[in-house]
């Protein structure tokens, strides 16, 4: 059975707790790999190794080289990783090939590229010139979760390497596999030992013990807000990028394209299993086209494939765990209780795996717990609205505030309901429609902060003004 080591100070070791962890598939529920079991010992050793490493002192273009050599190294090995991610995860291939493993040499290409060209503003006076310097923050902790492993930890190794950071990376332990793969290519390439580290185990056994470690520059957390909430309280005064959970609106107007709107309504609710921050798990559909929009949605959600992972057709594939698919069991159950119809879905297939019918409820309060509480899951909820007013208010009746998709054919109205959506992100007739120099991130209890861009390079960095005066001349 394949082991995945810690990688700490450019070797690959036993972790100091002498334990594994089992890498469960999904879609089978078989162990494919013991996962080292990480401890604070396995942490002071990697953040000794990060600060011994000469990465701070190679230029910008010698980063950037590293950084498309990386990404060149991904791309090659693109076919194996999609494989790899989609047993890890339960996510269907086509996802992991079209989406995941793409964006992450993506990711290793746009920060090399922007690194490059970056250039800080300079301010003459009179008398003086005013010019920024940029300088690493250190070591900085990089937390993924579970649901786009390697997508989101490239995401965040990019940017922190570009700017010449050493990274300690602590992935899920539930899906460690394309973070081992990583670790591996980045070795291969030889990058100064210590420059990039990788931390496997239990969020309470590392995570804590990294974002507490006085060795730590800055940390960038992505995951579920309770846990956002302890990071940020071992932070204390580190820079700190938190990208937490979503319960996201789509607004469906009746002047919108209606085939467009269900294909791109339906993505958003059901992609990943519907395991994605992002995701439109409130649907609000205006009345006059309630029933026929419900009809549609329906009959496309029963429509799509549910099943092996590594099928072509699949659409729908396992969720990450047996845990999590009893909790989502549970939001089911309640949404019952409280009073909403199941449409269809909620269903497990009678297979191996920890798979889920994608399921639709009506009748709902918009206030419901189900209507409100991230579920992560393959549900989404049916709301009508009547106005503009109404729509804007139940979109914000929400703790969070990630994202929304407004579907409508007038521009004007599509304009004045974004900008009064509480949240960081607003498509238009689309979603998930992502350029990477576009700031990323929410309000409310979706995070702090923002990625992306120009965003990501100045949070791991430290900016430094230099005043020079300039003598008149004598
Ligand atoms: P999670 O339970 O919060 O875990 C995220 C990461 O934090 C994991 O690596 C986890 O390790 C680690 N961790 C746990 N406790 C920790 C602690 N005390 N200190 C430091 N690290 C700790 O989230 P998840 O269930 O993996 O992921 C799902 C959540 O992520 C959802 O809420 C989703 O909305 C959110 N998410 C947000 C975004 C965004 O961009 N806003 C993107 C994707 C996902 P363990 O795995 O060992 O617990």
């Amino acid at each position: 059975m394949q082991r995945l080591l810690q990688y700490i100070g450019g070797e690959f070791v036993e972790p100091a707790s002498g334990q594994w962890i089992d890498d469960i598939e999904p879609a089978s529920g078989d162990v494919i790999a013991a996962i080292a079991r990480g401890n604070a010992d396995d942490v002071d050793r990697a953040v000794t190794a990060a600060s011994a490493s000469t990465w701070s002192s190679t230029t910008v273009h010698e980063r950037a080289d590293w950084l498309d050599a990386i990404a060149d190294r991904i791309e090659a090995g693109l076919e194996d990783l999609a494989r790899m991610e989609s047993r890890d995860t339960g996510k269907p291939i086509s996802l992991a090939r079209g989406v995941d493993i793409p964006r992450a040499v993506s990711n290793f290409r746009f920060f090399a590229g922007l690194v490059r060209h970056h250039q800080d503003p300079s301010a003459m006076m009179a008398d003086a010139i005013n010019y920024t310097v940029r300088h690493p923050v250190g070591n900085v902790a990089l937390i993924t979760p579970w649901n786009l492993p390697i997508y989101l930890l490239s995401w965040k190794v990019a940017p922190a390497l570009a700017m010449g950071n050493c990274v300690i990376a602590k992935p899920s332990e539930l899906t460690p596999l394309t973070a081992d793969a990583l670790a591996r290519l980045i070795h291969e390439l030889g990058l100064p030992a210590g420059t990039f580290n990788l931390l496997h185990g239990y969020g309470a056994e590392v995570g804590a013990p990294l974002t507490a470690h006085e060795g730590i520059g800055a940390i960038s957390f992505t995951g579920g807000t309770a846990t956002g909430r302890q990071v940020a309280a071992a932070a204390e005064f580190r820079k700190l990028s938190l990208e937490l959970g979503g319960k996201n609106a789509t607004v469906v107007f009746d002047d919108c394209d209606l085939d467009q709107a269900i294909d791109g309504t339906l993505r958003a609710a059901f992609a990943n299993q519907g395991q994605i921050c992002l995701c439109g798990s409130r649907l609000l559909v205006q009345r006059g086209i309630y029933e026929q929009f419900r009809e549609r949605f329906v009959a496309a959600t029963k429509a799509m494939k549910v099943g092996d992972p590594a099928a072509a057709d699949t659409r729908i594939g396992a969720l990450i765990s047996d845990a999590h698919r009893e909790k989502v069991e549970g939001y089911l159950e309640l949404a019952r209780q409280e009073g909403g119809t199941i449409l269809c879905g909620g269903e497990r297939p009678d297979r191996a795996g920890f798979f889920l019918t994608p399921a639709v409820v009506d009748d709902l309060s918009i206030n419901a717990r189900c209507a409100t509480e991230e579920i992560f899951g393959p549900v989404c909820t049916l709301h009508p609205f009547d106005s503009d007013e109404q729509a804007i208010a139940m979109a914000n009746a929400t703790r969070y505030g990630l994202s929304a998709s407004v579907w409508t054919r007038d521009l004007g109205r599509a304009h004045r309901v974004s900008r009064r959506l509480e949240c960081g992100m607003v498509w238009v007739n689309t979603w998930l429609h992502r350029d990477l120099r576009v700031p990323f991130g929410g309000i409310k209890d979706s995070g702090v902060g923002r990625e992306g861009g120009k965003w990501s390079l100045e949070f791991f960095s430290e900016a430094q003004n230099i005043c020079v005066r300039v003598d008149e001349e004598s």
